[in-house]
């Protein structure tokens, strides 16, 4: 850091203050992780200088002995990771990926079944604002009042939609997803079962929620979130799928121009990572972390989405309460904890404002906080929440002392 300081004093500042804030705040947000010092290494390696449009073996370009290697090796890893037959490393994030996706098995204007943005599914599962929204013509499905994902209602909803493509998957949806009762729905439909797995990944990868591999035609994956690399994203499908329907073209040159090797080699180590038996251990304490914090919210006062969690996250229901997600948020990061608004079912409030907070263990847990530590974050976020004017300075005390405890990138 210091390096790049010294050549560019004003990006070098600030890369240097986003790492102190890193190092000093407890980061709850439940998309994101804290990278190992060889996959973010692997992002500044000289890899960023090849181009390599095209496949291992079938470039477009000369030079790519090495970047074959790379790639070869981040797919047989990733193939291996989750146990299917194909896998493309190349997608440049999540979006990306289900954009070749979507290029790949429909047309213009067919019919698509996604979760609600509203009640936890993703931009790119069928927003109004984005391309999934605006070239396909979407019916939504979503949660009940209790926020659990309404499965009678989705099977009624596909039966009258008929839709060529139900999208399961979510960003804010703190429960097992059942992919054999989609599977289910999309067989009574006829329709083809994408699954978007960001969330969990890593989960998926250590056996920690079940697999989506044997009941999608294709799974789609960001690489960043609990899986613990790059960002990135995959796509990833078994034998028939992936001979029925071209991913590889859709993403290039469908979708995509010259892949990021650098970052592909990042996914490599990341995968490679994923593999070890220490990986199985941390996403179980993902788990315990998060079930642990819930508990811990829950005795505080807060009133938590669904009961609780079986995943790395959970959802705070503000609904009754004086403060607002936006509200908390804003009160949480002046006291070093960062984590983000959510809606919740039948939001009384704005989208911008919102009635929820989402909160995640992914990158604590990688930090080393345990089982023991989370009573301490939840009376801090219910202090927050309650008592902030009074309250604030001692927060900042104890979040400092948990940083200082669990140091990161010394
Ligand atoms: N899919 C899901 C379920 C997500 O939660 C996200 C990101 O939050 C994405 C896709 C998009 O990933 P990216 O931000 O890498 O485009």
């Amino acid at each position: 850091m210091k390096f790049i300081t010294e050549h560019d004093p004003e990006v070098g500042a600030a890369i240097e203050k986003e790492a102190m804030r890193q190092r000093g705040n407890l980061e709850l947000i439940a998309s994101e992780n804290i990278v190992s010092e060889p996959v973010m290494m692997a992002m500044g390696s000289v890899l960023t200088n090849k181009y390599a449009e095209g496949y291992p073996g079938k470039r477009y370009y000369g030079g790519c002995q090495n970047v074959d290697v790379i790639e070869s090796i981040a797919i047989e890893r990733a193939k291996k990771l989750f146990g299917c037959d194909y896998a493309n490393v190349q997608p440049h994030s999540g979006a990306q990926a289900n954009m070749a996706v979507f290029l790949a098995m429909l047309k213009p204007g067919d019919t698509v079944m996604g979760m609600n943005l509203s009640d936890g599914g993703h931009l790119t599962h069928g927003s109004p604002v984005n391309f999934s929204g605006l070239y396909f013509h979407i019916v939504p499905y979503g949660v009940d009042d209790n926020g659990f994902i309404d499965y009678d209602k989705l099977e009624e909803i596909a039966m009258e939609a008929k839709p060529k493509l139900i999208v399961a998957g979510a960003s804010a949806y703190a429960r097992t997803i059942d992919f054999k009762r989609f599977r289910e729905v999309a067989d009574k439909v006829g329709a083809y079962l994408m699954v978007d797995m960001a969330h969990i990944a890593g989960l998926v990868a250590a056996g920690e929620h079940p697999s989506p591999i044997p009941y999608a035609d294709v799974v789609t994956t960001t690489t960043h979130k609990t899986l613990r690399g790059p960002r990135g994203g995959l796509i990833l499908a078994n034998k028939e799928a992936a001979e029925k329907f071209n991913f590889n073209k859709a993403i290039f040159p469908g979708t995509q121009g010259g892949p990021l090797e650098h970052v592909i080699a990042a996914k490599a180590i990341c995968l490679g990572e994923a593999l070890k038996p220490e990986f199985k251990e941390y996403q179980k304490q993902v788990k315990k972390n998060a079930a642990a914090l819930a508990d811990a919210l829950q005795k505080q006062g807060f009133k938590v989405l669904t009961g609780g969690t079986d995943n790395h996250l959970m959802l705070l229901d503000l609904r009754g309460m004086e403060v607002s997600g936006k509200e908390l948020q804003n009160r949480c990061d002046e006291v070093y904890i960062t984590l983000n608004k959510n809606t919740v079912p039948n939001e009384p409030r704005s989208p911008f404002v919102t009635s929820g907070v989402r909160i995640g263990t992914p990158a604590i847990t990688t930090r080393g906080l345990k089982e023991e530590d989370m009573p301490k974050i939840a009376e801090c976020i219910w202090l927050a929440a309650t008592d902030f004017e009074n309250k604030a300075d001692y927060i900042r005390a104890e979040v400092t002392k948990l940083c200082e405890k669990y140091p990161i990138y010394e």
